[in-house]
């Protein structure tokens, strides 16, 4: 995804903005661990559709005039009246289709989350759907957009570091939009699978790693859950992509494994999601229950967990992201 500053000028993936807002973030990962990723945001979206769908909005506050990028001219005018007809995803993107012929584009950044707050009258229940990334209390003047429904429902945008952002695509222009334009398949769709690996990976002679990464290919599939799936699959993030796509039994079995490995890490980790939004009446301002549990990610140096390995998990830097794995098992 695009978004680049120089001097003055913001390129954002919706065109050129002559505002700067703040340089690219260098501290990123290091500081807050765990970004969303594709699991993540799919609990998001399944927690906040009940709120949405079906509903409209009746008042849309931006308390700033900016996130990542700046709101689209007449966001909040646009927004009032129409009905969420369906919340969807695409990558890591949250999509909710409206009755206008608009589409609400939300991209949660690092610290993007959400807040619904049942009712305007009486003692207020809240909760957060899908809170993963981060231990900190959400503070009320991160706050930055409140969406008042006609359910007299509230859902509140809160975004400590504002790398998240919000647009409007019309429905008709939505897959030639510069943020969908060329996205890959969705690993947790029907179209994914070990014959899908055949078309994305003939004649790819680069690392396995960077090919799963690849958005292009396969669409919100982030570093976590890769070096997950191959260490499930048993397969060298340094592997030729080539060598899953031919014709023989070898081939054939890497990729049914590889293709097994990555909807299972993808299934658990919603799962677990789903375990945070099943307590969510008592979960404002509560940590959540989930917890990552990554066999390989993050244990650099510790043993293989694999049953009968004796390996090491090893971290590699490739295209400059941290990959773990074990040299022993992962062929
Ligand atoms: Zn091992």
């Amino acid at each position: 995804m695009g978004g680049i500053n120089v001097e003055g000028l913001t390129s954002t993936p919706f065109g050129t903005v002559a505002r700067l807002r703040r340089p690219w973030p260098a501290l990123s990962y290091a500081v807050t661990g765990v970004m969303p990723e594709l699991p993540e945001v799919e609990t998001i979206r399944r927690g906040l559709a009940p709120a949405l769908e079906g509903a409209s909005f009746t008042k849309v506050e931006l308390r700033r005039r900016d996130l990542r990028f700046p709101f689209p001219r007449s966001f909040a005018k646009r927004l009032e009246g129409a009905e969420v007809t369906a919340l969807g995803r695409r990558a890591k993107y949250l999509v909710g289709e409206l009755d206008s012929g608009d589409v609400l584009v939300i991209h949660l950044g690092m610290t993007g989350r959400f807040v619904v707050e049942e009712s305007t009258d009486g003692p207020k229940r809240r909760f957060e759907p899908g809170r993963f990334y981060d231990d900190t209390e959400r503070i009320a003047a991160h706050d930055h957009v409140v969406f008042h429904l006609s359910t007299g429902k509230r859902v509140i945008y809160n975004d400590a570091r504002r790398f998240g952002f919000m647009t409007l695509v019309k429905r008709d222009e939505l897959d030639a939009h510069p943020l969908f334009h060329g996205l890959g398949i969705e690993p947790i769709g029907n179209e994914f699978g070990a014959e899908a690996l055949v078309g994305l990976f003939a004649g790819k002679m680069r690392p396995l790693k960077s090919a799963l990464l690849d958005q292009r290919l396969i669409a919100g599939l982030g570093n976590i859950y890769v070096s997950e799936a191959l260490f499930r699959a048993g397969l060298s993030p340094r592997r030729a992509a080539n060598t899953l796509a031919g014709k023989g039994a070898l081939a054939r079995a890497r990729r049914e494994a590889l293709a097994e490995a990555i909807r299972r890490v993808l299934a658990e980790a919603i799962e677990k999601g789903g375990s945070t939004l099943r307590d969510y009446a008592k979960a404002d301002g509560e940590r959540g229950a989930f917890q990552h549990e990554f066999r390989a990610y993050g244990r650099e140096g510790e043993a293989c967990l694999r049953a009968g390995c004796r390996g090491t998990i090893a971290r590699l830097v490739q295209s400059g992201r941290s990959t773990f794995f074990c040299r022993i098992c992962q062929k």
